[in-house]
C-alpha cells in the first residue's frame, strides 16, 4: 500500500454511492461509446469489493482519473489510392494510463474502429498490462481504415501518412504501440520504416517487429500461446488438462492461428475457424497440415475462410449472419471455447448454447468478446472463464519482453521466450486465482484480474500525487 497519500475535500459521494456515481459521470460525460462504458462498468462492479476495504481510493479519486484518459489525439490521415484519387481517413491514439511505465498497447486498422472502441481497449490495456508484472502504462490506437482489398502500396502510402502524425507522439520511452486487428507484420514494418525516417533514430519504438530488425522471437505466436497456456491453467486448478479436448476459436487471424497451433502442440482438437464472412467446421479437426494451409490463406493470400471448405471438402461453411439473434460457432458441441475475433462476439444467447453443450472452459484471446450477459452466464455456471486481461496478456507481456531485448541490444532464443511467457501466463493466472479468493469470490477470474491489475496502477497513482 502507498505509504503517501492525500485527500480530496470535494470527494463527497457517500462511500457506497461512489462507484455507481462514477459511472453515471462516465455514461454522462462520454454519450454514444457503449463499448467503454461496458468496459469501465465490468471494472468498476468488481472493485466495490476493493473500495469497501481502501476509502483512501475515493479520497484522491483514483476512479475518476483512471476514467479520463491522460491524453487523446486524432488526426487526418490523407493517401493517395492506386487511381490517383485522394482517400481521408481519421487516426487516433489514446494515451491512457502512464502510472507504471510508458503507454504500451496496439493499433487497430478496421473500419468499425471509433473512439469509444479504442477508450474501451485502452482502458482494458491498463490493467493487462498491469498483471503483466511488467512496467507498462497503458495505450489504444489505430483507424478506420480497412487493408483489406487494399494493395501492398496502398497500405504502405496509408500507414506512412498515419506515421506522420503519430511519430511525435510516441517514443521507446513514451508510447510503444503494436499490433491488433489488421495491423500485422505488414503494417508495422510500413510504421517503423516512416518513424525510422522522420526521427534519424532505430529505436524500439514500435513492437511486433520483424526478427532481423528488432523484432522478438514468439511475439507473433504470443498471444495464442499465452492464451492456451492460461486456460490450461485454469485446468490444471480442477484437476485437468486440454489432451484430447475438442475446441471452437473463432476469428483465423493472428491470435486463432497461433492458438490453433498450441492447441494441436497440446494433444487438443480445434474443430472451427471463422472470419466476418462466415465460419467453417471441421469435425476431423484443423491438424497441422490444414494450419499451415490457412496460414498461407490468410496472411499471404490474404482470402477467405469459405475457402477452407472448397478445399477440405469434409468441412462445413455457414455464411455470417447479422439477423440471426446467435452465432452457430458457438453452437458446436466442444469442451472449450477460445473467441479470438473480435468484441461482443458471444452473447447470452451463444453463452447459454456453450454451456448447455457442457462447455468446461472458455479463455477470451480477443478482447471483450463476451457481453457482460454472457459474462455473468458463465459466472453462474461456475465454469472456467478466463477474462481477456488475464487470458490474452501474452502478447503484451512478449512485446514487453522485445522492449527489454531492444534496450539490451540483444536477441533471446525462442525457448527463452517461450519460457518467459509460460512463467508469465502462470504467475497472471495465479495472481487472478489468488485475488479472487482474498476478496471473498473463489474462482471469479473476473473479479481477480480487474482487482489484481487495479492496485498496482491505483497505488502507483497515489505516490505519484495529483498529476
Ligand atoms: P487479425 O486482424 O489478425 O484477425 C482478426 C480476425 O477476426 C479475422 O479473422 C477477422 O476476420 C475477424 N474479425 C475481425 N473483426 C470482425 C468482426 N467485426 N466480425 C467478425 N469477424 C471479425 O487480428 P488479431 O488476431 O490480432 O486480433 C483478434 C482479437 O485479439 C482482437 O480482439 C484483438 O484486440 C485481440 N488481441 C490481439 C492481440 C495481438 O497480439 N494481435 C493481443 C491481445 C488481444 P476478417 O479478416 O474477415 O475481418
Amino acid at each position: 500500500m502507498a505509504s503517501t497519500t492525500f485527500t480530496s475535500p470535494g470527494a463527497k459521494v457517500r462511500p457506497g454511492e461512489y462507484i455507481d456515481h462514477v459511472l453515471s459521470q462516465v455514461k454522462a460525460k462520454n454519450p454514444a461509446e457503449p463499448e467503454y462504458h461496458q468496459a469501465v462498468q465490468e471494472v468498476l462492479d468488481s472493485l466495490r469489493l476493493v473500495l469497501q476495504k481502501h476509502p483512501e481510493y475515493q479520497s484522491a479519486r483514483i476512479l475518476e482519473r483512471m476514467v479520463e484518459p491522460e491524453r487523446v489525439i486524432m488526426f487526418r490521415v490523407p493517401w493517395f489510392d492506386d487511381h490517383g484519387d485522394v482517400q481521408v481517413n481519421r487516426g487516433y491514439r489514446i494515451e491512457m494510463n502512464s502510472a507504471i511505465g510508458p503507454y504500451k498497447g496496439g493499433l487497430r486498422f478496421h473500419p468499425s474502429v471509433n473512439l469509444g472502441i479504442l477508450k474501451f481497449l485502452a482502458f482494458e490495456q491498463v490493467f493487462k498490462n498491469s498483471l503483466t508484472t511488467l512496467m507498462m502504462g497503458g495505450g489504444k490506437g489505430g483507424s478506420d481504415f480497412d487493408p483489406k482489398g487494399k494493395s501492398d502500396n496502398e497500405v504502405m502510402r496509408f500507414c506512412q501518412s498515419f506515421m506522420t502524425e503519430l511519430f511525435r507522439h510516441i517514443g521507446p520511452d513514451t508510447d510503444v504501440p503494436a499490433g491488433d486487428i489488421g495491423v500485422g507484420g505488414r503494417e508495422v514494418g510500413f510504421l517503423f520504416g516512416q518513424y525510422k525516417r522522420l526521427k534519424n533514430e532505430f529505436t524500439g519504438v514500435l513492437t511486433g517487429k520483424g526478427l532481423n530488425w528488432g523484432g522478438s522471437l514468439i511475439r507473433p505466436e504470443a498471444t495464442g500461446y499465452g492464451c492456451v497456456y492460461f486456460a490450461a491453467e485454469m485446468l490444471k486448478t480442477r484437476g485437468d488438462s486440454l489432451e484430447g479436448k475438442t475446441c471452437l476459436v473463432s476469428g483465423s487471424g493472428n491470435v486463432s492461428q497461433y492458438t490453433a497451433e498450441k492447441l494441436l502442440d497440446l494433444g487438443a482438437k480445434p474443430v472451427t475457424l471463422s472470419d466476418s464472412s462466415g465460419m467453417i467446421f471441421d469435425p476431423d479437426g484443423i491438424d497441422r497440415e490444414k494450419l499451415a494451409w490457412v496460414k498461407d490463406l490468410k496472411n499471404m493470400r490474404r482470402g477467405r475462410i469459405r475457402e477452407y471448405a472448397e478445399h477440405f471438402r469434409k468441412a462445413d461453411f455457414a455464411p455470417a449472419d447479422a439477423a440471426q439473434d446467435h452465432n452457430p460457432l458457438w453452437g458446436i458441441k466442444a469442451d472449450c471455447a477460445f473467441p479470438s475475433a473480435t468484441q461482443n462476439e458471444i452473447n447470452a444467447k451463444d453463452a447459454g448454447n456453450l454451456i448447455k453443450n457442457g462447455v468446461k472452459v472458455v479463455a477470451e484471446g480477443a478482447n471483450m468478446p463476451s457481453t457482460a450477459e454472457a459474462t455473468q452466464l458463465f459466472l453462474d455456471a461456475g465454469i472456467l472463464y478466463g477474462p481477456a486481461k488475464a487470458a490474452n496478456a501474452g502478447g503484451v507481456a512478449t512485446s514487453g519482453l522485445e522492449m527489454a531485448q531492444n534496450s539490451m541490444r540483444l536477441s533471446w532464443t525462442r525457448e527463452e521466450v517461450d519460457k518467459r511467457l509460460h512463467s508469465i501466463m502462470s504467475s497472471i493466472h495465479k495472481t487472478c486465482f489468488e485475488t479472487a479468493e482474498i476478496y471473498g469470490t473463489p474462482g471469479n477470474l473476473v473479479n481477480g484480474a480487474n482487482i489484481g491489475g487495479f492496485l498496482k496502477v491505483a497505488n502507483a497513482m497515489l505516490d505519484q500525487g495529483l498529476v
